[in-house]
């Protein structure tokens, strides 16, 4: 790369460097180093040397010239893995805008300093009843320090070496005496623990069905004939696998692993956090054994750093993780699978708020024997759109693998209960429905939509809704009896009366998982009921528990918040009551409508999974609402082509891209100013280059405050991405500019392309 200076970062572990520093490349070296390459410069009052990393080249000095010093000289190791997890910095800071420090930390494990001591285990080897007897018999024979150290095995099981010969003043001696026996053994464990040993010792009664791979049938071969011969011609295009729930897409995703593997890849394979159970990973297991290994956020620091330098030494072969696990430093990565990639959780919520599904084609692109598999039920907008595009290729699985039918669905409507006098949150068809399930023993979930609530006002008499008049979302009420756009700042004030029908009854919507719970145990005092929400689950156990207990058949009825539809299989749940469909319809956003579609299709993907017939209620004010119908439908093609009409006629993803500005400051006024003048700068530019831009707001956010911050949006549309990233780099250097001046202290501009969630 050509450029006379380089933006070099020191040290890249180092928490406090902030910011790059320039140095002038030396003429011997000039066009001869890239972005990522690691070089010695000398640094600080001292200029002692330091290695540091180049995150970009240039023409243009920041200084005089004169000023800067010079590069000592380049590393001569290869050091390209870390070259390209710089170039992909670089790359997601231009892309989604962030500090490079930010971009790095990201995609770089931290490396913990933890001692390098060897951790020695002392395990078990016996059965509970061949214990006891030697432990009687140690007793005879007055082996004082054998028995303690069995009676302290007996309900641990394994203990390290280093508590039995400290705490309990056991020597080495009778510990290998032990192992002479047979009794024990002590392993030399490396730093790390293998998390999935960690899972494996937590029983897990469905883990049973899972023991044998199965033959694929012919839907799934032909996708996974066609995408390896693909591969092996040379093709590295993205693949979608669009497949209902239960149509077997984890089973393809293992064949496919399998092949790479045989073929000397490594995969990674993103599974949302909250799908990924021990089920799931057992079934990654079964297979790979202990060549397969998880990345989840129980793990310390040291842990995640350990995963890594497993796969860089190539001890595993797969990794299965949330969105984080696609920074896992295999040497030759061959795939990444992203399944369920419509969920929201592969767009990171802090900076760089990068999507995990173009970060992955992004990764494989570096890599050039890797591709990309995206899975989901209900795929994205964008995924789909780019499929119909022809840039992914798109395939399917029509038919459930174990379930036979898809569940029959009811569509109730709420207007009409109420007409008729029922005020019961359970419409009569879904109290019915439960009544007759308690007893004929089957079991039923319940699910309360509160994704994306956001303070909508609805009619319950005709359905109506409180509505941008220019933006088509949802106004939200505030505490000041307004009703408020959070795209454009639309105010009005608040109903007393439908303006639709008159009714009186047009209000907020309030009804949680505990009210439902009550009501239950009221109108259905005989069932048995658990309850699954953010409250019940604050640790990651009590969320297994409560689905063992569930699928043990220990409860009738499960209620929940959407936790309860992720990929769980419960053979004996026949009836899915979906209780406040509207909830997400509303959500002032623009995917409340895929996000409402989704919700629904996947928890109607819940009922009937095995053999069994299900039957599904959905509940709603709005059933006349596309993402109702066409969910009811489950047909997904309907859903698509109406949703991209609206996306297209307001200039949405993917019919275009937006890039959301959030705008805070301490200070109220000095934020309104800000945003104003930010937004002012934008309009201006728009109109300057005639490129089609469309600016929107500021507005105050529809959470407007935060920690007595307050906060403020700006949202802008371009068909083209790199006209919004234009627009970021405008405004980064303008902010830049007014710190360096002062003008500006604790304001901050946070950047969110194509956004997943309100602000
Ligand atoms: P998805 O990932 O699409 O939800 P899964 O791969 O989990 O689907 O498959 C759903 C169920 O069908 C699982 O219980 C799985 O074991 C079973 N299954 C998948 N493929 C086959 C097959 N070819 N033959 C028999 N059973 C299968
Ligand atoms: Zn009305
Ligand atoms: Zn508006």
């Amino acid at each position: 790369m050509e450029g006379k200076y380089a933006n070099i970062i020191i040290d890249i572990s180092h928490e406090k460097v902030d910011r790059p520093f320039q140095y002038l490349i030396p003429p011997d070296l000039r066009g001869e180093l890239e972005v990522g390459a690691c070089v010695t410069v000398p640094f600080g009052a001292g200029n002692h040397l330091r290695k540091g990393y180049i995150i970009e080249i240039t023409d243009q000095a920041e200084f005089a010239p004169e000023k800067l010093k010079s590069i000592a000289f380049a590393e001569e190791r290869d050091i390209t893995a870390e070259a390209d997890y710089i170039r992909l910095a670089a790359w997601m800071k231009e892309q989604y805008g962030s500090t490079m420090i930010a971009a790095l930390k990201t995609v770089l494990p931290v490396k913990q300093k933890i001692k390098n001591v060897e951790k020695k285990d002392c395990r078990l080897l016996l059965s509970e009843q061949e214990t006891e007897a030697l432990l009687k018999s140690c007793l005879t024979k007055r082996q004082v320090a054998k028995a303690r150290v069995l009676a302290e095995l007996i309900p641990e099981k394994e203990l390290p070496v280093s508590l039995l010969t400290g705490k309990l003043h056991v020597s080495l001696k009778t510990l290998k005496s032990l192992e002479a026996q047979g009794a024990v053994r002590i392993s030399v464990e490396s730093n790390y623990r293998d998390p999935i040993e960690l899972m494996k010792e937590k029983k897990d009664v469905r883990s049973e069905s899972y023991g044998v791979k199965k033959d694929l049938c012919e839907e799934q071969s032909f996708i996974l004939k066609d995408i390896l011969s693909a591969y092996d011609s040379g093709e590295r295009n993205t693949c979608l696998i669009h497949g209902i729930t239960g149509s077997g897409k984890t089973e393809v995703y293992l064949a496919l692993i399998e092949e790479m593997v045989k073929r000397g890849k490594q995969a990674i394979v993103l599974i949302p956090e909250i799908a990924l159970t021990y089920q799931t990973v057992l079934r990654f297991y079964k297979c790979f054994g202990s060549r397969v290994s998880v990345m989840n956020s129980t793990l310390s620091k040291g842990e995640k750093y350990d995963q890594c330098e497993r796969a860089k030494k190539g001890d595993i072969d797969v990794i299965i993780g949330p969105r984080s696990a696609l920074f896992t430093p295999f040497p030759n990565l061959g795939l990444i699978v992203i399944d369920e990639e419509h969920e929201n959780t592969y767009k990171s919520e802090s900076m760089p708020k990068y999507h995990a599904r173009e970060t992955a084609i992004k990764i494989a692109s570096m890599h050039e024997d890797a591709f990309v598999v995206l899975g989901s039920a209900t795929p994205s907008l964008e995924s789909y759109y780019r499929a119909r595009n022809g840039e992914y290729k798109l395939y399917e699985l029509k038919n459930r693998q174990a379930g036979g039918a898809l569940p029959t669905v009811y569509t109730v409507d709420l207007r009409e209960e109420l007409k008729e006098g029922n005020r019961s949150i359970f419409s009569r068809k879904l109290h019915g429905l439960i009544e007759e399930r308690l007893r004929t023993r089957e079991q039923v979930i319940l699910f309360i939509n509160r994704r994306g609530y956001a303070g909508f006002i609805s009619c319950r008499a005709c359905g109506h809704v409180m509505k941008c008049p220019h933006c088509d979302v949802s106004l939200s009420e505030h505490k000041n009896g307004k009703l408020i756009c959070h795209y454009c700042g639309h105010e009005e004030p608040t109903v007393k009366a439908c303006p639709s029908c008159g009714s009186k009854y047009i209000l907020g919507f309030r009804a949680g998982t505990q009210q439902i719970e009550e009501v239950l145990r009221k109108e259905f005092p005989q069932a048995r009921v658990l309850r699954m929400d953010a409250d019940t689950t604050r640790t990651k156990d009590s969320y297994d528990e409560i689905l063992n207990n569930f699928a043990n058949g220990e409860a009738d009825i499960l209620v929940g918040t959407q936790m309860i539809v992720k990929g769980h299989d419960f053979p004996n749940v026949t009836l899915v009551g979906i209780l406040a469909a509207d909830l997400s319809l509303h959500a002032g956003d623009y995917r409340a409508g895929e996000r409402t579609f989704q919700l629904l299709t996947q928890a109607a993907g819940r009922a009937g999974r095995s053999g069994k017939t299900g039957e599904v209620v959905i509940q709603t004010y709005d059933p006349e609402h596309y993402s109702i119908i066409h969910a009811a439908d489950q047909n997904y093609q309907s859903f698509y082509e109406e949703e991209m009409l609206y996306r297209e006629m307001l200039h949405y993803p993917p019919a275009a891209h937006m890039l959301t500005v959030l705008i805070t400051s301490a200070e109220e006024e000095a934020g309104r100013e800000l945003a104003q003048i930010v937004a002012d700068m934008v309009k201006e530019r728009a109109k300057e280059q005639k490129d089609g831009t469309i600016v929107i707001g500021s507005a105050p956010a529809s959470i407007g405050k935060i920690n007595d911050i307050y906060r403020y949006t700006l949202y802008i549309k371009n068909v083209e991405y790199n006209k919004l990233v234009d627009i970021k780099n405008m405004l980064e250097i303008y902010i830049e500019n007014r710190k360096n001046k002062e003008e500006l202290k604790k304001e901050t501009l946070q950047f969110d392309f194509d956004p997943m969630s309100s602000y």
